[in-house]
């Protein structure tokens, strides 16, 4: 088994089901990330493993031993969790390396001190130890609380939408530091977000929630490549799904027959039946008419992305997909457009 491990875990308030049936398993060393929109469960989850909640049915187990299930229940400050929260809320009338020491009463004040300066060098502060929080940049201050969390050597650290207070820029380079610091201190982490970009930039593995269950676990580009459910596929990137049918080698669609062949999930067994396909904004692209030409459908949105440009376009069956485009190239948004597939795309049930 794993550090932790879930174990057919539910939880509700009231009436309302927020966890129903959650298992999983963390290893050793592992950064897993619950992704998923916001009131899907992901701070109850936390809440579960760190003993802040406890579950109506399954059990919680940190290295091997049972934390929370049938009648036992282990407080907070015997399971051995750290925790990361949005407001990583310091001291502040201590300076950075007295809220690194403060969880480290037990240790002598030498093996104390050497601790400190391990972690304040760690988080890349090593002359910052006696600065006060309102002298450090937020970036700064995070990276105390990281540090103070990960001092007493947690089994677990948990982070729950730890970059959410920083600003844009910042928040990009933190999660790269942040993945580096928990790789180096070799820590086992879960940690959660809604943002896809940041599950993917720090996690090892990424565990996909919708509504209290788990849609999808795995490693970042299996995930984002192979989604399981319509669900993953519209909430890791944008997505399109075109309907088609099968017959035989090929299936027929709005935009021309597609080699089954290039469609990843589709199990040969199936035949004379309705699938839909995944189109990814790469994987197509939109074309002026010829003249007096009929198309595939119009332009109906078009969404600026920085470098690239994302228009939707409406199929004349009524399916709408997004075209990737960089700004060079010409798309009509007032008359026909033409739609050319590449090749490769995912099945999408
Ligand atoms: P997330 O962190 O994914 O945004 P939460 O785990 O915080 O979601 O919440 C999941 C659902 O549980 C939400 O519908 C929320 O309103 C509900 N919820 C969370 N905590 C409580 C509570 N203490 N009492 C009642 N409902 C709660
Ligand atoms: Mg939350």
């Amino acid at each position: 088994g794993g550090v932790l491990e879930l174990d057919g875990v539910s939880k509700s308030y009231g009436t309302e089901s927020v966890i129903a049936d959650l298992s999983l398993s963390v290893e050793e060393g592992e950064i897993l990330t619950l992704l998923g929109p916001s009131g899907c469960g992901k701070t109850t989850t936390l809440r579960l493993i760190a003993g802040l909640d406890r579950p109506d049915g399954g059990e919680v187990r940190l290295n091997g031993n049972v934390v929370s299930g049938g009648d036992t229940f282990r407080a907070p400050e015997e399971r051995g969790v750290g925790v990361v929260f949005q407001e990583f809320a310091l001291f502040p009338h201590l300076t950075a390396a007295e809220n690194i020491a403060f969880g480290l009463k037990d240790l002598d004040e030498a093996e104390r001190d050497e601790r400190v300066r391990d972690l304040l060098d760690l988080v890349g502060l090593e002359t910052q130890g006696e600065s006060y929080p309102d002298e450090l940049s937020g970036g700064q201050q995070q990276r105390v609380a990281l540090a103070r969390s990960l001092a007493p050597e947690p089994a677990i650290l948990l982070l729950d939408e730890p970059f959410s207070n920083l600003d844009v820029d910042l928040r990009v380079q933190m999660r790269e530091e942040v993945r580096r610091i928990l790789k180096e201190a070799g820590v086992t982490a879960v940690s959660v977000t809604h943002d896809q970009e940041e599950a993917m930039s720090i996690s090892d593995r990424v565990a996909v929630m919708n509504d209290g269950d788990l849609e999808q676990i795995g490693e970042p580009e299996q995930v984002f490549q192979h989604p399981e459910s319509r669900f993953v596929a519209g909430f890791l990137g944008y997505a399109g799904f075109l309907p088609g049918r099968i017959a035989g080698e090929v299936v027929e669609t709005e935009l021309g027959t597609v080699g089954r062949d290039q469609i990843h999930g589709l199990a040969p067994e199936y035949d004379d039946t309705d699938i839909d396909i995944l189109v990814r904004p790469d994987d197509v692209s939109a074309h002026p008419c010829g003249d007096g030409g009929e198309g595939h459908g119009k332009v109906v949105g078009k969404r600026y992305l920085g470098p690239t440009i994302l228009y939707e376009v409406e199929l004349h069956g009524g399916d709408s997909l997004l075209c990737m485009h960089n700004h060079d190239e010409t798309v009509p948004t007032d008359g026909c457009v033409e739609v050319t597939l590449d090749a490769g795309h995912e099945l999408a049930w």
